[in-house]
């Protein structure tokens, strides 16, 4: 087996765009040999002459048979992607050319690069911190104008600078209270008090405790708002899905039970993602196929950040809706009253209900509220105005959420551990923001992220 220094030492090549019949394909070479192994097929200037980040025309050429006619670029480390010598082929886009150039660089030294290995030699050579590579795969990944925000402010740096704040006051604190106690006979060195500490770790518990809660708003924007419409069947659900998708997508007939299964469609909301699922009709059923339908639609009523609860205006309020509006008091819940359009025969001012919305989807009545309930609810407008400057990914937060439980931790036992446990402690802090960006970190993890990665990445 190859050594670590030996996989890093390797020439790698891969496909940076998609293959397939297009303009241009583009061949992306990385490591201590590239430009070499490029010179030797390249018929135009002497690329080892040339100067760094140039394009150079000229043709592919193997055994005096052209390949193909080509521009390349030269760009010497330091300053590439990958920290490395790197070369890219645009040669014309088309499986027969691009794939020949490939196999040719192949044979003659290179060798494939797995799934997000040259952004992950990004990373082992320190031109990024690992909170940057993860944004570089939310960026990849993005959809939406807000999704790509957060994801550029990731990787400027910006959410790194955050973390790295935190160590800063920590390392500060921790080298004073080692000096204290390395050199206890020292008589004119300041001597770090317990007050010192709390001053500090508040500080850091409370940084801690806003980034995390912020960021929640963060994971709206990347993970969209998961939206469970329910109800007594036959209220409209289909419908107010149709309406909200603009689209003929769920079945909509006037026999209860139709939508047995679940039907779903995005939408977006001032920017924002909303993962509208439209349930299974609940109430009382021997129909097997129906009974799986109503207890998924219980289920995904349960996950759901949003519930759109729907209740007929044209209808008495049966003891079903009022289980339905029992059990999503503790949720956000919307109430929407349908077909407005109708007599109006429920009466729900018993309830003291807070969020209501009277639509009739014959006509669209009402959405526009409905979706304005939704920005107020969600406070979706503030999202939009702000920085971006959040934490998205899962892994940070996790290990964030740890720092927050253990800077809890000292908080609480400070006055009865003595300086020493209490320095140990607060450097588990430390590390633990280190492996936030990347500073520690095992091989697993960094498979891990980098197979998420698709290949020339
Ligand atoms: P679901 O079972 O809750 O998904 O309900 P559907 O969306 O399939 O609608 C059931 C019936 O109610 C259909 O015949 C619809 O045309 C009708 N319906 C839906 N919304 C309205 C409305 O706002 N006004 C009126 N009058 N009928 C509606």
């Amino acid at each position: 087996m190859k050594s670590w220094g030996d996989i890093m030492n390797d020439t790698i090549v891969s496909l940076a765009t998609n293959l397939g019949v297009a303009a241009i394909s583009i061949i992306r070479i990385s490591g201590q040999d590239s430009i070499k192994i490029v010179n030797d097929l390249f018929q135009g200037k002497d690329l080892e002459k040339v100067k760094s980040h140039t394009l150079n025309y000229g043709h592919i050429v193997l055994d005096g048979e052209i390949i193909d006619e080509v521009l390349v670029s030269v760009m010497r480390e330091p300053k590439t992607y990958t920290g490395e010598d790197t070369v890219e082929i645009n040669c014309h886009g088309g499986i027969g050319v691009t794939n020949k150039i490939l196999e040719i660089l192949l044979t003659k030294g290179c060798r494939l690069a797995s799934r997000g290995e040259f952004t992950k030699r990004r990373f082992l050579n320190g031109h990024i911190d690992l909170m940057q590579a993860e944004a570089i795969l939310d960026l990849i990944n993005s959809e939406t104008e807000k999704e790509r925000k957060i994801a550029i402010q990731g990787l400027n740096g910006n959410s790194s600078k955050m973390i790295k704040d935190l160590r800063e006051i920590l390392i500060n604190l921790i080298s004073n209270i080692e000096v204290n106690i390395d050199y206890p006979e020292y008589e004119d060195i300041y001597e770090v008090t317990k007050e010192d500490i709390r001053k500090n770790i508040d500080v850091i518990h409370e940084k801690i405790e806003k980034i995390i809660a912020e960021s929640e708003n963060g994971k709206l924007i990347k993970n969209g708002i998961k939206t469970a419409i329910i109800g007594r069947p036959n209220v409209g659900k289909s419908s107010l899905l149709n309406r909200l998708l603009g689209s003929e997508k769920a079945i909509v007939t006037d026999i209860p039970g139709t939508t047995r299964d679940i039907v779903e469609g995005n939408i977006l909301i001032d920017g924002i993602k909303l993962n509208i699922i439209d349930t299974a009709g609940i109430r009382e059923t021997k129909d097997i196929v129906e009974k799986i339908g109503v207890n998924k639609s219980r289920r995904l009523m349960e996950e759901a950040d949003l519930v759109l609860l729907l209740l007929n205006n044209n209808e008495e309020l049966t003891e079903a809706d009022k289980e339905l509006i029992l059990k999503t008091k503790d949720k956000n819940t919307i109430i929407v009253i349908n077909k407005n359009d109708l007599e109006e025969k429920i009466d729900v001012s018993s309830l003291n209900l807070e969020n209501i919305v009277y639509i009739n989807t014959l006509t669209y009545k009402g959405i526009e509220a409905l979706k304005n309930k939704i920005i107020s609810m969600f406070n979706l407008g503030k999202i939009s105005q702000n920085e971006f400057n959040y934490i998205t990914n899962e892994r940070q937060l996790g290990k964030l959420k740890e720092c927050l439980d253990l800077s809890l931790d000292v908080k609480n036992n400070l006055d009865t551990l003595p300086l020493d446990i209490l320095e140990v402690d607060l450097k588990t802090i430390w590390n633990t923001l280190g492996t936030i960006l990347g500073v520690t970190y095992d091989n697993e993890l960094l498979d891990n992220l980098f197979s998420k990665f698709c290949v020339g990445k």
